[in-house]
């Protein structure tokens, strides 16, 4: 291969890919040399550390590198391919009763390999269906004596059908890392890599690919960490300068006679954590400068007034605001809650549905862009359908991680550049903050509003519901009223539905005869959702049935009572905020999680969880141990960032370094102009392109 090979080479001009592979290769995201380089070992096999297989232990996690002596395939009651490997020191069996057909075909007499797995023992050791990576075939020279520390690739079905297993992936990075090493531009400027010791780009990938030890693979893995990290930060930076320019001209300094209502009418005193939070926003939104504010805060603290404020505080100053939710269903709610606190100040609210008909959508569209409404409610359908906005001011999002910096970048995209107010009930790890929101400020409510009540929660099944019914009509004769709530049942609103109106049917007319009961769902439209919310508030209904739209939004003191049907099938966050509903008039309040007599230990561990603790920290904590973070944070910002090889887990300190440099360099050469910063914005670039969609460097 030649030694010219430039990094954007497509992947199909290195020798012996072509374009059947190539086009295979595309599916994995590899589309040039840069793309291949970035295709990391997902793990190493140290000649050191293998076990001879006559020193196996059963029970022992090992991996084993032997011959392929036989394979067999044993067709029987249960069929099964065992396939016989030898090493120096003695003989043992591989077993595999799945996916035999396939995996019959995968290994030749002859062929090195190295099998990872538990032992087992019957008859001799035993590995079944261990994880295993081909490291040389028959008549091939065995890298094990020749280099000391063996990469091995993550592959796919397809991709080893084109000789693109583990090995194959071996030899072609063999062959680009000899082709390009000496020609790899830096990526990164001279002064950064100074200062953070970093070693060169072209160690970094010959190292990570084929390390020769230990100590070089740690330096190739810190440096190409930092960089993933690094261009991220950069990306924010960029991205936060861009907002912050972008909106000189936005500035609300005026507070006025519709502020001084609004507070005045609030019918309770704010908290002191409000306050402060709320004295942060009214300065930044009036100077010049730009707010991209995060507002964290555990759920029922209050974070809708602040917004509500800062809302009002753009409309004052003659700008509009919009509010984001990330469901319709949570979009109805606030605007319903906002529409009620505004009553009689003459600020016009509208909401705007998905699912609205043409001609209804075309008015409120007129009204947004002639700018007759004031504040508008939604979905993010609001920055992304057809909506114009005379003069937007300020957008608040009302998220549960499903609104990430893309999707924030974007409204800059569309010519928008507000203000921009983000809240969030979970506790995000400062790690994970700095990458999901690092382009944000952040403030935090750090205070439950007084009269609150801890709530007392109990776990019971199937057995006790005679019981937990005479419990509730009881509390209700003492002039409380309840919640009763049906799960979401695999996201499909019509089950959902049936469950809870079946549920409702047998409540109302048999268990709670006595009482007045009323049924609350989604596909409920606004004016029916809204006239039964009014009674349960006014007290007119002792006993609200609902699926899981009371999750937000619903403030009623005196509902004191919450039984959760199906408990088992919440997730955490989600009883989390359901829980918030009760407890909030001073009243000694009760939930009760119901669950079938056998859940999977899972859901075991989140009803002990929610018994055990009504701290949102500590159940986002629990949620992160149950889940992993991936699920936690929602797959789509995970797989938006998709980091290739720094872990935020365990990279946090890293992560402020590169974030320092990243926002060190923005700051003293906003442009990237600066000849020595040319390789970063050329890199940026070239890579960052496609992902964000958007570049801010001239
Ligand atoms: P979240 O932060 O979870 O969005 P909300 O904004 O929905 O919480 O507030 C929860 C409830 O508490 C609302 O009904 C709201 O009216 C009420 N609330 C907010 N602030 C206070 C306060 N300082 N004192 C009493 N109640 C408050
Ligand atoms: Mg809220």
């Amino acid at each position: 291969m030649s030694s010219s090979l430039a990094l954007d080479t497509p992947i199909q001009y290195v020798k012996g890919v072509g374009p059947k592979r190539a086009e295979l290769l595309k599916r994995v995201g590899v589309e040039t040399i840069e793309d291949i380089l970035n295709y990391f070992p997902r793990r190493y096999i140290d000649r050191s550390r293998i076990v001879n297989i006559q020193s196996l232990r059963v029970g022992e996690e090992v991996t084993v590198v032997g011959k392929v002596l036989s394979t067999e395939l044993r067709r029987g009651r249960k069929d099964r391919l065992m396939v016989m490997i030898g090493d120096r020191t003695g003989i043992m069996e591989c077993i595999w009763f799945q996916g035999i057909g396939y995996m019959s075909k995968v290994f030749r007499v002859g062929d090195m390999v190295a099998f990872s797995g538990r032992v087992t023992f019957y008859r001799g050791p035993q590995l079944i269906h261990p994880e295993y990576d081909k490291i040389s075939e028959e008549g091939e020279s065995d890298p094990l004596h020749t280099g000391g520390i063996i990469p091995m690739y993550p592959s796919t079905e397809f991709l080893a059908r084109v000789g693109l297993d583990s090995r194959g992936f071996r030899k072609l990075l063999k062959m680009v890392i000899n082709g390009v090493k000496d020609t790899i531009e830096e990526t990164l400027s001279v002064s950064i890599i100074e200062r953070q010791r970093l070693i060169s780009i072209s160690d970094a990938y010959k190292n990570i690919h084929f390390p020769s030890d230990w100590k070089s693979y740690s330096l190739a893995e810190h440096r190409l960490k930092f960089e993933e990290l690094f261009y991220i930060q950069l990306f924010l930076a960029l991205q936060r300068k861009t907002t912050e320019t972008a909106r000189r001209g936005i500035s609300c300094p005026k507070i006025g006679k519709k502020i001084e209502t609004f507070l005045k009418m609030l019918p309770f005193e704010l908290t002191d954590a409000q306050k402060r939070v709320m004295k942060t926003i009214r300065n930044e939104m009036g100077l010049e400068k730009s707010m991209n504010r995060l507002l964290q805060g555990d759920v029922g603290c209050g974070k809708t007034v602040v917004a509500l404020y800062a809302m009002i505080i753009a409309v004052e100053n003659g700008y509009q605001a919009a509010l984001m939710a990330p469901t319709e269903i949570l979009a109805e709610q606030h605007f319903l809650t906002i529409r009620q606190w505004l009553k009689g100040m003459g600020i016009n609210v509208t909401l705007l549905k998905g699912s609205q008909k043409g001609r209804v959508k075309e008015e409120v569209y007129e009204k947004i862009s002639g700018g007759d409404v004031s504040i508008v409610v939604g979905t993010h359908a609001l920055i992304q359908e057809r909506v114009r906005f005379k003069k937007l001011g300020l957008v608040v999002i009302d998220e549960q991680h499903r609104f990430g910096v893309i999707q924030r970048a974007a409204l800059g995209r569309k010519g928008y550049s507000p203000n921009i107010l983000v809240m969030t009930a979970t506790p995000i790890p400062r790690t994970l903050a700095l990458t999901l929101y690092g382009d944000l400020d952040v403030s935090v409510i750090d205070e439950m509003p007084e009269g609150r009540m801890n709530v007392d929660t109990f776990w019971r099944k199937e057995k006790s519901r005679e019981k937990i019914y005479q419990y509730i009509k009881e509390r209700i004769k003492e002039g409380n009223q309840a919640y009763i709530v049906y799960p979401l049942v695999e996201e499909s609103e019509k089950i959902d539905l049936a469950a809870a109106t079946e549920g409702f049917k047998k409540l109302s007319e048999d268990v709670f005869k006595e009482f007045r009961v009323a049924l609350l769902h989604g596909r409920m439209n606004s004016e029916e959702k809204e006239a039964v919310m009014n009674d349960f508030k006014s007290g007119s209904i002792d006993i609200l049935v609902s699926t899981t739209v009371i999750e937000v939004g619903i403030d009623v003191p005196n509902a004191t009572v919450m039984l959760i049907e199906h408990a088992e099938r919440f997730g955490l966050t989600q009883l989390h905020q359901l829980r918030g509903r009760v407890g909030r008039g001073g009243k000694k309040s009760t939930c009760i999680l119901l669950s079938k007599d056998y859940i999977s230990e899972e859901a075991e561990k989140r009803l002990r969880t929610m018994i055990s603790t009504t701290d949102g920290f500590k159940i986002a904590e629990a949620d992160l141990q149950i889940r992993g973070p991936g699920e936690l944070f929602g797959t789509r910002q995970h797989g938006e960032l998709n980091l290739k090889i720094a872990n935020l887990a365990v990279d946090g300190p890293l992560l402020e370094k590169a974030r320092e440099e990243a926002f060190g360099l923005v700051k003293s050469d906003p442009e990237l102009q600066h000849p020595e910063n040319r390789t970063i914005r050329n890199v940026y670039a070239r890579r960052y392109r496609d992902k964000f969609g958007l570049i801010n460097v001239a």
